[in-house]
C-alpha cells in the first residue's frame, strides 16, 4: 500500500506540473489574444466588436481582424449584438 500511495502522489505531482504550465501558457497568451478568437481566427463572442469583418463565403461567423499587437479590448461594444460590415 505504501508504494501505491507513493506512486499515486508522483502521478498527481506530474499531473499538477502539467496543468500548471498549460495555465501559465493560457495566462500569456491572453495577454494579446482575445479569448473569443479561434484557432481559425473566427470570433466566437456574442456581442459586437470592431474586429469582426464578415465575408460572402461566410456570412454568419466574423472573421477577427484585430491585430494581437494591440488591446483588443477596447473594440468590444458588449451591450449590441453582432451586426453585418455594413450596418
Ligand atoms: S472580433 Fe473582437 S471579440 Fe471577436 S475575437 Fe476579435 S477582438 Fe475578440
Amino acid at each position: 500500500m505504501p508504494s501505491e500511495k507513493k506512486r499515486l502522489e508522483k502521478s498527481l505531482d506530474k499531473l499538477f506540473k502539467i496543468y500548471k504550465d498549460i495555465s501559465t501558457k493560457a495566462d500569456e497568451v491572453n495577454q494579446y489574444r482575445c479569448p473569443y478568437k479561434n484557432a481559425k481566427n473566427i470570433c466566437t463572442a456574442t456581442f459586437k466588436c470592431l474586429n469582426q469583418h464578415f465575408i460572402k463565403d461566410n456570412p454568419k461567423e466574423p472573421i477577427c481582424i484585430g491585430s494581437e499587437k494591440l488591446d483588443y479590448r477596447p473594440a468590444w461594444i458588449t451591450d449590441q449584438p453582432i451586426k453585418s460590415n455594413d450596418e
